[in-house]
């Protein structure tokens, strides 16, 4: 489109002077959108070479015992290496979504309880019973949202607390009221984070061990996503951690987000 986009900064000097400075960032904003675009582009036409590629190597994998062993092993690399791509490019996808697609079309109430349930489900599958996982439900009023979305934001903190914590931790999937608002929380005993990593955890690649997170199959998106998603809510995400004490984030709902129970249905 060609909308100016000016960015404007208002400074006060005591009690009755202002400055006002405005820049046109239009050229900066049409780039970034470019950018955005581009990302999208990519990750989306990258997905069907991916899949092709993943189905011949699994068609090999499943006669993996007729290859000479080298064979075989080399096989195995490469399909863990696809699966590996298609999940970066999957998160990638999404995070492009997240940014360019207008949100709330598909807003409903969402019943908490069954959500975190459904995603308790998946990261014990995950888990494989080297962690415990707990669902906790203090609070009564669904959240307006997009089902998808904050399925996808709870999944990945979920997913984390399992592949970042020992063997024998526990996790809990909470959603309880906050003030006035409610929140979700993922809450686990692990190892925490060292607090100098916290302000950038939500960046786009950003981690801690870089080997360890690649070795558990992290693409480095995934506080990148939580974070897009909350945006998208009017959310905030509150990470409280101690290394050693393991890892609290806390995603914050206004009261806006929630749905009131109705008192009377007949009236
Ligand atoms: P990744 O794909 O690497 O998991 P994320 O954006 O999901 O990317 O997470 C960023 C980093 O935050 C991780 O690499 C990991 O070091 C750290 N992290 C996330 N969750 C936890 C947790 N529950 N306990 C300890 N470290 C965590």
């Amino acid at each position: 489109d060609e909308r100016m986009v000016l960015q404007i900064q208002i400074t006060l000097y005591g009690d009755d002077e202002r400055l006002l400075m405005a820049r046109d960032i239009t050229r900066l904003h049409r780039l970034e959108q470019m950018r955005r675009d581009f990302v999208a582009n990519v990750s989306h036409e990258l997905r069907t070479p991916l899949t092709v590629l993943a189905g011949y190597l699994e068609t090999y994998a499943d006669n993996a015992d007729q290859l000479p062993p080298r064979l075989a092993r080399s096989l195995a690399q490469m399909q863990g290496q696809t699966t590996r791509m298609q999940s970066l490019v999957n998160d990638l996808l999404l995070l492009s979504r997240l940014e360019l697609e207008q949100s709330g079309d598909d807003h409903a109430p969402l019943d908490m309880s069954e959500l975190l349930e459904s995603v308790r489900h998946d990261a014990a599958a995950l888990a494989n019973g080297q962690q415990q996982i707990s669902v906790e439900i203090d609070e009564q009023r669904p959240l307006l949202g997009s089902e998808q979305e904050i399925r996808s934001a709870v999944s990945n903190l979920a997913y984390n607390a399992v592949r970042y914590t020992p063997a024998g931790s526990q996790i809990v999937l909470r959603w309880k009221a906050c003030g006035p608002g409610a929140c979700i929380e993922v809450e686990d005993d692990g190892d925490g984070i060292d607090p100098e990593h916290v302000p950038r955890l939500t960046e786009r690649f950003y981690r801690v061990d870089k080997g360890r997170s690649t070795a558990t199959g992290g693409t480095g998106l995934g506080l990148a996503i939580v974070k897009h998603v909350l945006l998208r809510h009017d959310a905030n995400l509150e990470i409280d951690t101690r290394p050693g004490q393991g890892a609290l984030f806390r995603c914050v709902f206004p009261e806006g987000r929630l749905v009131s129970p109705r008192l009377n249905h007949d009236a």
